[in-house]
Formats: structure tokens, sequence, C-alpha cells
């Protein structure tokens, strides 16, 4: 045996089309997605040294290679080895490790959150029976709703919320009530799903009132009961390709009243980033609603959180940031860049909601 694939543990993702020798052909294992896409998650256990390939068959390996834990996925570095021009990487196996776990991004599970220690009730359950966690800190009437995983597979959007909610807690002036779902769409984050494009349609298509997903009818209830004023839904946009997919971004709706709180947001968000030494975003990187994929077509199965928010009667600040996988322009993200750019996420917050 030189090497043995395994993703049974929480979040894993592989499907191993053949090993042959040191080469190994795998493919993201799809399950219910409608379309290719490019999470996955898996422990090589190595019976020798030396080079080994892994092979992708579709575009499934970051701007930074994969992402590569030798203490059982509690701590990650960017591994580096992308094979030039194909889908695939290299690893040197060296004998120190013999499991060594990779994935496509920084995986971020329950066991992530938990070590956090933060008091949580049961915002729902999921379809699977497992408890979707609700964070609430505070009873003040500044009232905040910041969501991630709607997509289960965009996992850097939680170590942002780790930054936005440390900050929140240690702000002085506690006049504020936070709402936070860490994971949306909880059993696809456990269970290692892609989550995007599942069928018949995602959890960031579900709002409305066809909505098939308990934890989003959860959240809509939640919304219209506490009525916040900043609704941020926290995404990941396509692994690379550089432009838009590298940058942080917000999202553009298409109510002109929605657009221009996004813009009155974005202008206090832009010189917040550029405190510190975390990830600069750019109002400019914006995508309005109808350029590019922002357009009509990209919603006929259902609303977004953001797109759904923003329409509400009492108009909140309604709308979805993208977060990127492995890279902002030529800077690489790690857990604290993430987490800063949280911690300039609930100052923009706090102070668009300032009278
Ligand atoms: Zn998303």
């Amino acid at each position: 045996m030189t090497v043995r694939i395994n993703s049974s543990f929480p979040g894993g993702n592989i499907a191993v089309r053949s090993i042959d020798g040191k080469r190994i052909e795998l493919s993201p294992d799809l399950r219910d997605t409608t379309t290719n896409w490019f999470y996955w998650y898996f422990e090589a256990e190595f019976g020798s040294p030396g080079e080994y390939e892994f092979h992708f068959d579709m575009p499934a390996i970051g701007t930074r290679g994969p992402a590569v834990s030798l203490d059982g996925g509690k701590t990650w570095h960017w591994g580096g080895g992308k094979v030039e021009e194909i889908e695939a990487f290299r690893y040197r196996h060296d004998g120190k490790a013999e499991n060594v776990r990779f994935c496509t991004g920084i995986p971020y599970l329950q066991e992530n959150w938990q070590r956090l220690h933060l008091p949580v009730t049961e915002l729902c359950r999921s379809r699977q029976g497992r408890s979707v966690e609700l964070f609430t800190h505070g009873s003040g009437p500044r009232k905040y709703l910041f969501s991630a995983r709607h997509h289960c597979c965009e996992m850097a959007a939680n170590y942002v919320l780790e930054g936005l909610i440390d900050t929140a807690l240690n702000d002085p002036r506690q006049d504020f009530t936070l709402f936070c779902v860490p994971f949306v769409d909880k059993d696809g984050v456990e269970n290692g799903d892609q989550g995007k494009n599942r069928a018949p349609h995602d959890h960031a298509r579900d709002y409305g009132p066809a909505s098939i997903y308990p934890e989003v009818r959860a959240i809509m209830e939640l919304v219209m009961r506490e009525q916040p004023e900043v609704i941020l839904d926290l995404h990941c946009p396509w692994l690379r390709g550089g432009g838009t997919n590298e940058t942080i971004y917000i999202v553009g709706v298409e109510p002109r009243d929605g657009q221009k709180r996004i813009d009155r947001f974005s202008a206090i968000l832009e010189p917040e980033s550029k405190t510190g030494n975390g990830i600069h975003y750019f109002q400019r990187d914006n995508i309005p609603f109808g350029s590019l994929w922002n357009t009509s077509a990209n919603y006929t199965q259902g609303k977004t959180l953001g797109k759904w928010a923003c329409g509400l009667p009492w108009r909140p600040l309604g709308a979805s940031l993208e977060i990127p996988y492995a890279n902002a322009c030529d800077q690489s993200l790690t857990p604290e860049l993430w987490r800063t750019f949280g911690r300039a996420l609930w100052r923009a917050a706090h102070q668009y909601t300032a009278r």
C-alpha cells in the first residue's frame, strides 16, 4: 500500500477514482449538487516516503494549492505545490506525519465553533436532526443579523464571523443585539457537502413563501420578529480566476434604495478595512445588480437572504458579502486575516446604524 485515502470525519468529502503507485486520481464528491463544484476534504495515510501527485478531473484547486494539516485538522497551512497547467497538486511525504489532511480551503466545522465556548440557543433542528445554533448577544435596540454557510462549503466566512463576534463582545457601546447563525446548512457542513446548487435549490435560493428548509424558515421568522437594521449574509465566491473571485465584495441588489444602503455601508467599510493589517476591501469591487452573474437569471429558483431582506418594510441593509477562499489579490489569506476583516466588519456595521 502506498497511500490510503479516508474522508470519514466531519466535513469529509472525496471520490477516489484510482490509485496507481504515488499517483492518485480524485474527484470532489458532488452528491446532490447539480453542477460541478470544487469542495473536497480528505486524509491521506502515507505508506512510504516520496512525492505524491493528486489529480482532479475538474477545477478543484485554488490559487494557493491545497490547505494542509499535519495535526488532524486543528491547524492548517497552504501547501503550494500546484502542478502547473493541470488540475493537480504534489505533496512530498517526508515521513514526519503519516496522516495528512488536505482540503480545498481551510475547514471550519462545528468543533471550531465549540472552541469559542459561546452560549447558543437552538434556531431550529435541521432536516437530519442536528441542532442549528443561534448566537445572541445583548438586548439593545440596534439589531444585527450575520449568517454564514447558506452554502455549506464556504468556510472562510466563519473565520470572519469569529473576528466580528469577538469585537462585538468587547465593544464598549453595548447598545445592541447581535444575532449570528454560524452554520445555516448545518447538515451540509458536517456531512461535507458542496451545498452550492443543491437540488432542487440550495439554501441561498430559498427565501420567500416557497421555502423548503427549516433553517431558512426559522431565519425568516427571526428577522420578521426582531427587525434587524443590518442583515449581512457571508459567502465565498468561486474558487479562483482573478477579478472578483479574489477580492472581498458585496453583491448588489435590485431596489434602488436597497443599493443606496449598500453604497453607504460600503463607504464606511472600505476605510475600516484599511486600519490595521487586515484584508483591504474596496467599494469598487462590489458587483452591482445587472452585471456579471448578478442578474435575474441567477435568482430564478428563489432569493438569497440579502435580496429578500433588503425589500422588507423597515428597509434594512440586506446583502451578501463575499470572502475569497485563499487570497485577496496578492495577499494569501489566513484565519487571523479573515478575523481581522471581521473586526472591521463589526465596526462598520455599528457605525452604519449610528444616528
Ligand atoms: Zn455562497
